[in-house]
């Protein structure tokens, strides 16, 4: 069986340190790789681009970073608008814009919905990320953006090997398409993608002290889960379906309990709760 090539962004792992757009752009910008691709311009293009994602609102504010990039897909868009075979599949995977057959086609712009094709004006050519396919056929391991991360929020490997760890994540993780909406066959896959989150702060209304340690439960949706404050009286209950209603409930021995409504059209902050004896 041919290798077919894919990444798995953690999102929960990346700090967005940029170490991985760096390293795309040393190895891209001013530097073309003959029948991979022509060289990356110094500005306005992002073969890997990281979103910040700013959730709440102060003081409960989250923020998480989502790189982006060509997904290699199994139905790529790109591919059906090309004329001439200009974008094309390899046999591991990677879809190659080709440098030379693709000048002039600017239409192949606007055929990926997840917008990772940018405009040469210079050289009138459409351009991507390859997954760096000029380093991987010298026997290197991995492209540069995944070799440089430092947390290990990016795996990339062999989706066909059984045995190789990218394959052992997605049998135990379940990764998922950005946007499955799409239905391409996205072969970068995440986790941890931020969803809605439930946040609030338990406060001890005859001592006003922060009410560490107290059992805290969310309902809804199916499902009932619970978690303890922590030192400073929150609690976070995170990756949640949006536009949905939950129950949180708040115990602590000696205070009567409180139930609280919670929908979340968008991440919620309950604020202060005073537990009365
Ligand atoms: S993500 Fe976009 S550019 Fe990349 S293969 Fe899929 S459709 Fe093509
Ligand atoms: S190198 Fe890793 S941790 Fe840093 S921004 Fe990229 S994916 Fe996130």
């Amino acid at each position: 069986m041919s290798k077919k090539y894919g990444i798995v962004i953690d999102v929960a792992k990346c700090t967005g340190c940029y170490a991985c757009f760096l390293a795309c752009k040393d190895e891209n910008c001013g530097e073309a790789h003959p029948g991979y691709t022509e060289a990356q311009p110094m500005t306005g293009q992002y073969w890997l681009n990281i979103t910040e994602v700013e959730r709440g609102t102060f003081p409960k504010v989250k923020i998480s970073h989502i790189p982006k990039l060509c997904n290699h897909c199994d139905n790529p868009g790109c591919m059906q608008m090309a004329e001439n075979g200009a974008v094309y599949k390899r046999d591991d995977g990677i879809v190659i814009i080709d440098p030379e057959k693709a000048v002039g086609q600017k239409q192949i712009v606007n055929t990926c919905p997840y917008r990772v094709i940018f405009w040469n004006e210079e050289k009138q050519l459409p351009q991507k990320c390859d997954l760096c396919a000029h380093f991987l056929d010298q026997g290197f391991e991995k492209p540069r953006c995944v070799e440089m991360c430092p947390t290990g929020a990016l795996v990339f490997g062999d989706l066909n090997d059984p045995n190789s760890e990218i394959s052992k994540l997605v049998a135990e993780k379940k990764p998922y398409p950005l946007r499955p909406e799409f239905e391409l066959g996205d072969n970068v896959l995440y986790l941890n993608v931020p969803k809605k989150f439930i946040t609030g702060t338990v406060i001890y209304k005859d001592t006003d002290q922060c009410a560490k340690d107290v059992k805290v439960t969310l309902k809804g949706n199916g499902v009932e889960q619970s978690l303890e404050t922590d030192v400073f009286g929150d609690f976070w209950f995170e990756g949640l379906e949006s536009k949905t209603d939950y129950t949180v409930e708040i115990e602590a021995e000696g205070y009567k309990k409180v139930c609280l409504q919670a929908r979340t059209m968008k991440d919620v902050d309950l604020g202060e709760i005073f537990l009365e004896k």
